[in-house]
C-alpha cells in the first residue's frame, strides 16, 4: 500500500508532532542532543514519488503550495490536450459570480465547468491515506473538502451547468475527449 507522506514543502500534512517528538526524544535518549533529532532528516525532505506513480504529483503537491487548485500537473496536461482539439476556455474562473468556488477549465458558452480534484486533497477513493499524524484532522479536513465539491455540483447543476470532475490520477487523454464531446454536444443544442 502506498501512504501519502507528509510533505514539509507546501501545504500541510504538519510533518512532525509535539506528541510524536516526545515520544521519539524519549525512545532516542541523550544520542539526539548531539546529532539532532534523528527524524528531522525524513521529515525535511521533499517527497517524490516513483517515477510513473499516480502521485507523480510530488510536483502537484509542490505546486498546491501557493495555490493548491491551480496549475497542477494533470490539470495542465488536460489544458494543453484540451487547446490542441481547438477548444478555448477560462482558466480558474467561477462559473457563478456568487459563487466563490473556481473551475479549473470553463467554458462558458456551452456551460460546462471542469474540475480536476487532486487525490489527496479531495479524498480520492483509491488514492486517499489520512498522514499518521492527526489522522482523525485530515479525514475531517478532507470530508469538508468533499462535501463542498457536492455542494459546488449542485449548484451549478441548479443553475443549468454540466460539471465534470476528474481525478488527478486519470489518463489525461481520455478526460481531455471527455471534454471535448462534452463540449462540442453542448454546443450543438
Ligand atoms: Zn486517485
Amino acid at each position: 500500500m502506498k501512504e501519502l507522506k507528509p510533505s514539509s514543502h507546501g501545504q500541510p500534512p504538519p510533518q512532525v508532532s509535539l506528541r510524536s517528538v516526545d515520544t521519539e526524544g524519549l525512545r532516542a535518549g541523550p544520542r539526539n542532543s548531539s546529532a539532532g533529532p534523528a527524524h528531522a532528516a525524513d521529515s525535511t525532505e521533499t517527497w517524490e514519488a516513483p517515477e510513473g506513480s499516480w502521485a507523480s504529483s510530488a510536483a502537484n503537491r509542490r505546486s498546491m503550495r501557493g495555490n493548491r487548485s491551480r496549475d497542477t500537473k494533470p490539470e495542465l496536461a488536460l489544458r494543453r490536450l484540451v487547446h490542441a482539439q481547438g477548444l478555448r476556455y477560462r482558466v480558474a474562473a467561477k462559473p457563478l459570480p456568487k459563487m466563490r468556488r473556481t473551475a479549473d477549465l470553463l467554458f462558458r458558452p456551452a456551460k460546462v465547468a471542469v474540475f480536476v480534484d487532486g487525490c489527496f486533497w479531495h479524498g480520492c477513493p483509491e488514492h486517499f491515506v489520512p498522514p499518521k499524524t492527526n489522522p482523525g484532522y485530515w479525514e475531517q479536513k478532507i470530508g469538508g473538502n468533499m462535501q463542498r465539491d457536492h455542494d459546488t455540483d449542485a449548484r451549478l447543476a441548479g443553475e443549468g451547468w454540466l460539471v465534470l470532475r476528474f481525478w488527478a490520477h486519470q489518463d489525461p487523454e481520455e478526460c481531455a475527449k471527455t471534454v471535448v464531446q462534452t463540449v462540442s454536444a453542448r454546443r450543438k443544442l
